[in-house]
């Protein structure tokens, strides 16, 4: 399937799971996550339409971006994968948005370098998984109420669930999580289970091989 054919499936299944559920949300952004894609498929994405794109690693993206982001002004870039704290400066440069906020020590190096243009999600291990990144369930209050304290714009949490899971509980408790502290976006799907997230009320769903094909 060749890449605007995809977009058009992808953009058919939300606006079905938008009709679908009454916890959808009224506008359901999609993210090309393009961590492993060469600048000519990004270039291609950007053709197709999409305007918001996430990476995983700083210096790939900086690597790839640098250049698109020089020709399409209005491209959305967000950090998707961990962040270490001595590449702050760079991810606050290089990203519109990053996803990743997972622990107090990263929101320091952050709130250190004064604010910018950078907007927050706070990631949430909601599956409590040892070897994953994010900060735990129970945790997550604390956690938004230090970030906020810090003069971090935060807009959302973000989740990945476990692979071997159903999402949808997920999901629900990111949901729950988001609500109880006053935070409106919800970054959540990817390219298996983003009906679901859709449903359950998503703001951003983050597809890489659903739109890309598999990566090498
Ligand atoms: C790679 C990645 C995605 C996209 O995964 P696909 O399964 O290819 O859709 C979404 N979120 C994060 C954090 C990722 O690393």
């Amino acid at each position: 399937m060749n890449l605007p054919q995809a977009l058009q499936n992808i953009t058919h299944s939300l606006e079905a799971a938008r009709a679908a559920s009454p916890l959808a949300a009224p506008r359901i952004s999609l993210l090309a996550a393009s961590k492993g894609q060469e600048a000519a498929a990004i270039e291609q994405a950007i053709a197709a339409g999409i305007t918001c794109f996430g990476e995983n690693r700083v210096q790939e993206a900086e690597y790839k971006w640098l250049k698109i982001k020089e020709k399409y002004s209005n491209v959305q870039l967000h950090l998707i994968g961990p962040l270490q704290t001595n590449k702050v400066k760079e991810a606050l440069s290089l990203f519109d948005v990053i996803q990743t906020l997972d622990r107090p020590k990263l929101a320091d190096a952050l709130a250190k370098q004064g604010p910018g243009k950078t907007q927050f999600f706070i990631q949430v291990n909601t599956g409590k998984e040892p070897q994953k990144v994010g900060v735990a369930p129970q945790e997550a209050g604390g956690f938004i109420d230090y970030c906020r304290a810090l003069g971090l714009p935060v807009r959302g949490l973000m989740c990945v669930p476990p692979a071997d899971q159903p999402p949808a509980p997920h999901f629900a408790l990111l949901r729950q999580i988001a609500r109880a502290h006053g935070l409106e976006e919800l970054s959540m799907g990817m390219s298996e289970d983003y009906a679901v997230a859709a449903r359950m009320g998503s703001s951003c769903v983050r597809i890489g091989r659903a739109l890309f094909g598999e990566r090498l």
